[in-house]
């Protein structure tokens, strides 16, 4: 049997997407286990035969918004919806691109998200090597991990947006957590945080000149 579309909404606030199925049942079924966090009674699913030419989907966001769907703009955050209007209530002119699940406004708006996001990653890889220099120049025999975090305020591609950065490490005889070098904007330079179960094992470790190696059995596993 081919696939049909259906709607699947939660009639209060109006939330859900489409889903392609064989039956009403079957839509609800599968729509609610997507939009509505698998509780079988969160929405109802009604026949949309003007997206089944899409099986089995997704439905392009240009055919969505032509049906008064809407959705926030990848890149600015606006709301994609025919007749939305600007800051001076005029209304506004789309011109959607869809790529992969993104959806952006105009394609000057994703330009410009593209943008940011390599600058973004730029700032963020730089910020990374520093805060990572300075935990090995402080501490020389301490093993950085793989997940340091950056995050930079959105339209502001310039380094003082960087908001928070973080770089973790282990060292010989922590057990509960990697440590971490963190700089916090508003928090002035940055500072080291060590979980309190491993604090005596990293004075131990600092009393002993930071070496890389274990010191003893306890710490084996660690570095993992
Ligand atoms: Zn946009």
């Amino acid at each position: 049997m081919t696939l049909k579309a259906y709607t699947v909404l939660e009639d209060t606030e109006n939330t859900g997407g489409i889903v392609f199925a064989r039956s009403s049942a079957e839509a609800r079924r599968e729509g609610s286990c997507e939009f509505g966090d698998g509780d079988f009674n969160w929405g109802k699913a009604r026949r949309a035969p003007w997206a089944d030419e899409y099986a089995p989907g997704p439905v392009p966001w240009k055919v969505l918004f032509d049906h008064g769907w809407w959705t926030k703009c990848d890149g600015c955050g606006c709301t994609i919806q025919e007749g939305a209007c600007d800051d001076d209530c005029n209304e506004r002119e789309f011109d959607i691109v869809e790529v992969g699940a993104a959806v952006y406004c105009t394609p000057e708006c994703r330009e410009r998200h593209l943008a940011e996001q390599e600058e973004h990653a730029r700032i963020a890889s730089v910020v990374i090597a520093h805060l990572t220099d300075r935990v090995l120049r402080a501490c020389p025999g301490a093993i950085i991990a793989p997940h340091a975090h950056v995050y930079v305020r959105p339209g502001q591609a310039r380094p003082h947006a960087v908001e928070v950065a973080l770089v973790s490490f282990v060292f010989p005889g922590c057990r509960y957590g990697a440590a971490q070098l963190r700089f916090d904007r508003g928090d002035g330079p940055p500072t080291f945080s060590i979980c309190r179960g491993d604090r005596i094992a990293f004075s131990r470790w600092a009393a002993a000149g930071y070496p890389p190696h274990m010191m003893d059995s306890a710490a084996e596993g660690c570095a993992a």
